[in-house]
């Protein structure tokens, strides 16, 4: 065997692997003059390769080949590498002073640690080009970088292989090999991927040639970047154009449903992310235009660790009228969050307070999406109730639900609710629904259940659902809780406690209904129930001290509707004991208050 110099003579070259690098590198040694003296090749198309680019070398096992070869040159999987080197190693066929070059991106010459123990010279070099196994690739080796890594003394025969089959060496040391991969890896594979999932998305649109409609912007986009940098870049990322990226994931994520895949929502929300923080680094980007981007982005953006928080700018919710286009909306934004998405929905009949506010942020704090409802729905209101008077305000609602940092605002007309008319097919709340409240306002929790039912179709779908009532209603919550449960409903029930004002009196949409004197005197609600709760008082005496509460100066009284102690599961009449719940109605001037408490 020669003593391998800084111009290697003429040598005999083994490979190992007649995949397509390992065939077309063998080849290449060939032409610069060496000896191919053997080549392993386990499949059919590895043979066929081997006898088209290396016609004439003799077929081998790998001991057979390391035995005759002066230069072995390993072009087998990246994984199988190691294993590779140290099974020879223990079989004892590496000889001193025998070359070993692997051609493996990922890995220096540590992994030819066992060769080199044996004497052998270790040398890593890897062709940065993608090949395809035939003979043209030989012509492309012609100034192809190698990323060339091998201890400095012998680093010389690996440059001088490099380019002795035309290629140009590129030194990589050790410790950054497999970053050095990455890189490429990511500029070049992953960027096939991004190409891959734009054709996608054009052919899915109809366009019929989408390499054509693409190829322009792309190769200038690549030509752009390596010639002039990042500052090349253009698009709505860098215009801090936060509408068109939001618009552009909601119609990406409209497609992930219609085609069961999310990878292009993915990636392109990551990308966004990325470009639009390095566009910020650079100053191409304003820090409120990152802000704006990133809030369109969404969440499932990923945080980069070094950009400081700014004030966030409340986003308003976006508002819909429609049925169709609230579950679209919906359903869209919970796949563009991911597959453990939860949407937590707050219905409302509008005219919005704290009490409401406190679902709102219970609802926000547990899950990735907040809708929130406002319907005045006609089919919970009897003869004579205060339907056509009940209180709105749309733009003070909205005002709320952007600070409470609300996604989704559904607000319907009746129309849109209820288009040919109210339903012919309804929920019924059987036994629970006929008393108490049921009994003073007939049909009421039927009409509450059937819009409920009726909600909850258009928010459930593929993602997890959970809705935020009130214990201020608390027949109402047990009747929905027993719907859920009775009809196979699949939304998680979320009581939420009573917001009440400082002094007492329970939040209400109706309360803007009460003049200052009403206002005091509904104060007796909620301090007979305290009084009661603490045992202060009979149920006999809290009735009492209801009905004789005078309003203001004058001879009007609050007119007492019900004061029942309950089985806070049935509703049934019980003994005012711990666990058990109390619960009001009156009448104060024109308005019906109700209350309740826990015993
Ligand atoms: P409404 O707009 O009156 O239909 O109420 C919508 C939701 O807010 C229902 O789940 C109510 O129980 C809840 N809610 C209303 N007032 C309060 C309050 N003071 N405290 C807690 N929840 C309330």
């Amino acid at each position: 065997m020669s003593t391998p110099s800084n111009r290697p003579g003429r040598l005999g070259v083994g490979v190992i692997g007649a995949g397509r690098v390992g065939a077309v590198l063998g080849a290449a040694l060939r032409s610069a003059g060496h000896a191919v003296v053997g080549v392993t090749a386990v499949s059919a198309e590895s043979t066929e390769r081997a006898e088209l680019l290396l016609p004439g070398v003799p077929v081998l096992t790998v001991p057979e080949v390391v035995e005759r070869a002066e230069l072995v040159l390993v072009a087998v999987p990246d994984d199988h590498l190691p294993e590779l080197i140290s099974g020879l190693a223990q079989g004892g066929h590496w000889q001193p002073g025998q070359l070993v070059v692997h051609v493996a991106g990922r890995w220096g010459t540590s992994v030819l640690e066992p060769a080199r123990a044996a004497g052998a010279i270790p040398l890593a070099i890897h062709p940065a080009m993608t090949f395809t196994g035939m003979s043209m690739d030989l012509d492309r080796l012609a100034d192809c970088p190698f990323g060339v890594t091998a201890p400095a003394a012998v680093r010389p025969i690996a440059q001088a292989l490099v380019v002795e089959m035309g290629g140009e060496p590129v030194v990589i040391p050790e410790a950054d090999r497999t970053l050095y991969h990455a890189a490429l890896t990511h500029g070049a594979n992953n960027l096939t991927t991004l190409i891959g999932q734009a054709t996608q998305v054009l052919e899915e649109i109809g366009v019929d040639e989408p390499s054509r409609v693409l190829g322009a912007l792309s190769r200038a986009s690549v030509d752009n970047a390596l010639r002039s940098g990042e500052s090349t870049l253009t698009g709505p990322v860098v215009r801090g154009d936060a509408g068109t990226v939001r618009e552009h994931r909601l119609a990406l994520a409209e497609a992930a449903l219609a085609s069961g895949r999310e990878d292009v929502l993915r990636t392109y929300t990551f990308m966004a992310r990325a470009t639009a923080d390095r566009a910020k680094d650079r100053g191409a980007l304003s820090p409120a235009d990152h802000q704006r981007v990133v809030q369109a982005l969404g969440p499932d953006a990923p945080d980069s660790p070094d950009s400081p928080a700014l004030p966030q700018e409340p986003t308003p919710p976006v508002v819909v009228t429609s049925p169709q286009e609230f579950r679209t909306l919906l359903r869209s934004r919970a796949v563009a969050l991911g597959p453990e998405a939860t949407v937590g929905f707050v219905p409302t009949m509008g005219a919005l307070h704290d009490g409401h506010g406190h679902l709102v942020r219970q609802a926000r704090a547990e899950n990735d999406l907040v809708a929130v409802s406002i319907f005045v729905n006609p089919l919970q209101f009897g003869p004579g109730e205060d339907l056509s008077r009940y209180p709105s305000d749309l733009p003070g609602d909205l005002a709320r639900l952007t600070e409470l940092g609300v996604d989704v605002v559904f607000a319907p007309a009746v129309e849109d609710m209820y288009p040919g008319g109210l339903p012919l097919v309804r929920v019924s709340s059987g036994e629970l629904g006929n008393q108490l409240e049921g009994s003073s306002r007939p049909g009421h929790f039927d009409g509450v259940l059937t819009v409920v039912a009726k909600l909850f179709a258009l928010v459930t779908g593929g993602h997890q659902v959970r809705a935020y009532f009130g214990q201020k209603d608390a027949q109402q919550l047990l009747i929905i809780q027993r719907m859920v449960r009775d009809l196979n409903v699949d939304v998680q029930i979320c009581p939420v406690a009573i917001v009440r004002a400082p002094d007492g009196l329970a939040l209400s949409s109706r309360n803007a209904y009460l003049n200052d004197d009403e206002r005091a005197a509904a104060l007796v609600l909620s301090r007979t129930l305290q009084e009661l709760a603490q045992g202060a008082v009979t149920v006999e005496q809290a009735r009492d001290a209801i009905n004789v509460q005078q309003i203001g100066a004058g001879p009007d009284t609050v007119e007492l509707d019900y004061l029942t102690v309950v089985d806070p599961q049935t509703l049934q009449p019980v003994d005012p004991v711990p666990g058990t719940l109390a619960l009001v109605a009156a009448r104060v001037g024109t308005t019906r208050l109700i209350d309740n408490h826990h015993l």
